[in-house]
């Protein structure tokens, strides 16, 4: 997010060439396997000298080089590139480089779109020893030495790091992805990125003025005056809006009629509660629990969860933590588990399902969540549930363990709270009953979306038709809250949509108790709401569900908006800065 203006600088770091060498004798080959294990060795010295480099502020985000020193430690891999140097007696690069080809073709064939865009971690780690077997274009980041804009073909997160970051205003690339691990490192860092451009090294040259928009995603090359002047007005407005609105996070999230509503966080990481503490969340409504079990290629055991699920119950006591149990499969991917590929992963052995299938598994998970509840301020959830036999069956695991810590004398939470995501349409239909059972509702709209307007959510062709405002979703929406409040229950959402200002009136509208998002989204959300009457939202929401199309209630929301709030929001449903 965020605009960036400054001069370009190209960096050269697309591709090492190198020379393809058959090689005779029998001294070259064990020279050339020499060779590469010193390149890798040296690579990792480079990797470690970025990770000390690493600044404080995104330490946590120091997983993403150590995932690429994991990728140089990995022996099937780097083995298999000194088999080839033998097999084939050809030298150290070119046999790197075959290597590298044939783990593209099996990650090309993985459907997961997530894993597949990790073989760029490889690609980047590869050049690294590349750059090290060849000595070419080892990158002395500090050759620059004033502010600029870095045009790159790709950038690794440990360059991301090792520019200076007083020198580093912004960059652009060809390559990447929204889930890469560069774009996140631009996120934590705050550096205004535009990725995936595929052609803006070929279209750029030294020192030519660049304006890059990471909030619009949109990069000028040569502004005019005029532009320039547009842009310098609209970076100094953005960064005065970002500061003034984190400055009042810490206002309550109450409307103009003193309509409250509790607003909180989305986690994956204990690491991440000072952010949350700071954006002002008051408690964390999902804590994703998967990735203890895909960063590691074993299972982690009870006291490994329990210290990190007790961590955040401690950080943030007396404020709830929402602890949601592993949803495993789908999109997202095991490497400590061995999970058969299927057809249909997102219809397949996902979530509770898995879980009920390997009792150990769940088992072990559920007594380290009991313990760090000992507070009182955990609360469990199970994922996609479909129904309440589903529920009966999860509920009945949960009372066994408690039955048996309480055996053994250990502390835990005998009262939690336990709640279900509504994720599928099927256990919407079953609302009523479920909320009878249930302590708590947590609508996932990531999900429900998915499986009630069958898009699957990781697939680029149908991503137009992920449609929060679809008038089928707001009818699911409507019709479990209502049956949670019927029932005395309290009621959540942790999808993006809790997240999106032009959903926040609609959403309370609905009644909603609770709204989970990732933090940095928590103090632009409050301000909404600060700004909004519960009754406008009520009666918005009424108009709204007379309408046939989700382009109907869009243009109806954003009309309103734009009315009513015209010095918040703009005529496009954007918000003003
Ligand atoms: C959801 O489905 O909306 C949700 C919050 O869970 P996840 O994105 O982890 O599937
Ligand atoms: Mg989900």
């Amino acid at each position: 997010g965020g605009i960036a203006i400054g001069p370009a600088y190209p960096v050269d770091r697309d591709r090492v060439s190198f020379p393809r060498q058959v090689i005779i004798a029998d001294d070259r080959v064990d020279q050339e396997r020499e060779r590469f294990q010193a390149a890798v060795v040296d690579a990792g010295h480079e990797l470690r000298a970025s990770l000390e480099h690493i600044p404080d502020e995104v330490r946590e985000h120091a997983f993403v080089i150590e995932s690429h020193l994991l990728i140089l430690k990995d022996t099937a891999f780097f083995d298999h590139v000194l088999e080839t140097i033998a097999a084939k007696r050809i030298n150290a690069e070119w046999a790197l480089s075959q290597v590298v080809d044939q783990t593209r073709a099996a990650f090309g064939r993985v459907a997961d779109a997530y894993i597949r865009s990790r073989m760029a971690d490889i690609d980047q780690v590869s050049q690294l020893v590349l750059r090290h077997l060849t000595g070419q274009g080892i990158w002395d980041w500090s050759q620059v030495d004033r502010p600029v804009i870095v045009v790159a073909h790709d950038l690794s997160p440990a360059d991301t790091i090792e520019i200076n970051r007083s020198q580093l205003m912004g960059f652009v690339t060809d390559m990447g992805g929204r889930t890469s691990h560069t774009a996140i490192l631009a996120q934590a860092l705050e550096i205004p990125a535009v990725v995936g451009l595929e052609r803006i090294t070929e279209e750029v040259s030294f020192d030519e003025t660049l304006i890059v928009d990471g909030t619009a995603g949109l990069v000028i090359i040569n502004p005019d005056e005029e532009t320039l002047a547009e842009y310098r007005a609209k970076q100094e407005r953005y960064q005065a809006h970002t500061a003034a609105v984190i400055r009042d996070a810490h206002l309550p999230a109450v409307t103009r009629d003193q309509h409250s509503v509790s607003i909180e966080a989305n986690i994956e990481f204990p690491e991440e509660m000072d952010t949350v503490t700071e954006y002002g969340a008051e408690g964390v409504g999902l804590f994703r629990t998967e990735y203890l079990y895909v960063s590691r290629t074993t299972l982690p055991d009870e006291e490994t969860l329990f210290e990190n699920y007790d961590e955040v119950a401690r950080k943030l006591h007396p404020k709830p933590v929402t602890i949601r149990t592993l949803d495993i499969g789908g999109d997202k991917f095991a490497s400590s588990l061995t999970l058969a590929p299927e057809m249909n992963p997102a219809l397949g052995l996902r979530a509770i399902r898995f879980c009920l299938r390997e009792r150990g598994v769940f088992t072990t998970q559920l007594r380290a969540i009991l313990r760090a509840g000992a507070r009182g301020n955990v609360r469990v959830m199970f994922p996609l549930i479909s129904g309440v036999t589903e529920y009966r069956h999860a509920r009945e695991v949960l009372d066994g363990v408690k039955e048996d810590l309480a055996a053994e004398g250990v502390p835990f939470g005998h009262n939690m709270p336990v709640g279900i995501m509504v994720e599928i349409p099927g256990a919407v239909a079953m609302a009523d009953v479920l909320a009878r059972e249930v302590d708590f509702f947590s609508i996932g709209t990531n999900d429900l979306i998915q499986y009630a307007l069958a898009i699957d959510r990781v697939n680029e062709h149908v991503a137009h038709m992920y449609q929060p405002f679809h008038p089928a979703v707001l009818r699911l929406i409507q019709a479990s809250v209502l049956a949670a409040h019927q029932a005395g229950i309290p009621v959540a959402i942790c999808g993006e949509m809790a997240a999106e200002p032009l959903c926040t009136p609609l959403l309370l509208g609905f009644g909603l108790d609770e709204l989970s998002m990732t933090a940095s989204a928590i103090p632009h959300v409050k301000r909404v709401i600060r700004m909004l009457s519960y009754e406008e939202c009520r009666q918005m929401l009424a108009e709204t569900l007379q309408f046939a199309t989700s382009a109907e209630v869009s243009r109806f929301v954003i009309g309103e908006l734009y009315a009513r709030h015209g010095d918040i929001f703009a005529r496009d449903g954007s918000v003003r800065v």
